[in-house]
């Protein structure tokens, strides 16, 4: 039914968590959720996602990415940009990626 296999879905989902960073270098967003593409600038709100302990990453520092979008139209908390190198602007890719996470 999918062509993309589990593991490369995983890694993509990665990307859709504390991904401000990533997003801001990104022409388009796609909400994984709703399916619906933006631009970073339509971006409004946004999560944060602190490293918790054990996750080896040293609180406060400012090199940590904490932020993680919202999507402006259905506010799921899972969004990728273009700059994931993901073919966020493939439809087979996004079907595939929304199966995996909310079927
Ligand atoms: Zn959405």
């Amino acid at each position: 039914m999918t062509s993309f296999p589990n593991a490369y879905l995983e890694q993509a989902h990665h990307h859709g968590f504390r991904n401000k960073g990533e997003l801001a270098h990104s022409l388009v967003c796609v909400c994984i959720y709703c399916k619906d593409t933006f631009a970073f600038s339509d971006i409004d709100w946004w999560v944060n996602d602190r490293p918790g302990p054990g996750s080896g990453e040293p609180a406060g520092s400012p090199f940590v990415e904490t932020e993680t979008a919202v999507c402006p139209n259905c506010h799921v908390d899972l969004v990728i940009g273009d700059a994931s190198g993901l073919p966020v602007t493939d439809k087979a890719f996004v079907d595939a990626i929304h199966e995996r996470w909310f079927s």
